[in-house]
């Protein structure tokens, strides 16, 4: 499709005049110039990402430039797969929130069919705008890691059947994390619940001589036969965390 037109033609309208100035800058250097990725649309759904590298040819009188174009689709194609399959969160380590609602809506599915139970547990960590208006964002961030290991601590006794796949928390927002713990009634969860709640508020997070305390509330609700689907549970324990937040944060509801 290229032949015989300009390239200029098929580039996005943002990156048209850097592109120009590009090959510009060609005809007047001696080294090659290169454009790492480059979208081009001959045609609406015929998108290709190349790769430009532009060069002045060594020969004298008119000065002339090669621009070679490298067809990379495949390999960014490739590239923005494997970044769709990162499911860890970066800060904290735990599951991301993509992942988790894909883990979720399956382990959901599995459970209405087979007839088994879990509950599910979300928190989400009280004041915590105050505590980066307080102690800084990085200082925030310190806290968020320290729940994951608190949260370790306290689960460790849960047997491996009795962890969500692994055991691993979901931080499904900036201060929120969820879980799902499978085979576990709501009364167990409470409990559960209730001892990371209680570790929460009593560990002391250090981070560069500060020392602070952030306490969480936390929403419960257990799949019912009438639930259809994933988000009637996420529905309930949003209510039940909303309430905990009503009454005066820092405690455990279930819905
Ligand atoms: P509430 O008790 O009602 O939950 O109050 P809150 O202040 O925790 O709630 P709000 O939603 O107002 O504020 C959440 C704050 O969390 C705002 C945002 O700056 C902060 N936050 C979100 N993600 C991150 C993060 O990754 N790191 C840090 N340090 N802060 C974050
Ligand atoms: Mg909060
Ligand atoms: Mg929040």
């Amino acid at each position: 499709d290229l032949v015989g037109r300009h390239l200029l033609d098929y580039v996005e309208n943002e990156i048209r005049s850097d592109c120009s100035d590009l090959f510009m800058r060609s005809f007047n250097q001696d080294a090659p110039v290169q454009f790492p990725q480059i979208k081009l649309t001959t045609d609406p759904d015929k998108t290709r990402y190349v790769k430009v590298t532009t060069g002045r040819l060594p020969w004298e009188g008119t000065t002339v430039i090669q621009i070679l174009l490298e067809d990379i689709t495949e390999l960014k194609l490739k590239a923005d797969e494997l970044e769709n399959l990162t499911f860890n969160d970066v800060l904290t380590g735990t599951y991301n929130r993509r992942y988790f609602i894909e883990q979720a809506e399956q382990l959901v599915a599995h459970a209405l069919m087979e007839n088994t139970s879990f509950s599910l547990l979300i928190f989400d960590v009280d004041w915590f705008k105050k505590v980066n208006d307080t102690f800084g964002h990085l200082a925030g961030d310190e806290a968020l890691k320290s729940i994951v290991e608190v949260w370790n601590q306290n689960t460790r006794h849960l047997d491996e059947k009795k962890r969500d796949a692994d055991g691993k928390l979901a931080r499904i927002g900036g201060e929120e994390f969820a879980i799902f713990l499978p085979d576990i009634d709501l009364e167990t969860a409470k409990i559960v619940a209730e001892r990371v709640r209680s570790s929460i508020e009593d560990h002391t997070i250090q981070f560069e001589g500060l020392d602070f305390n952030i306490t969480a509330s936390f929403g419960l609700t257990d799949l019912r036969p009438s639930d259809k689907k994933l988000d009637d549970l996420i529905r309930r324990a949003d209510i039940a965390l909303y309430r905990a937040k009503e009454m005066g944060r820092n405690r455990v509801e279930a819905e």
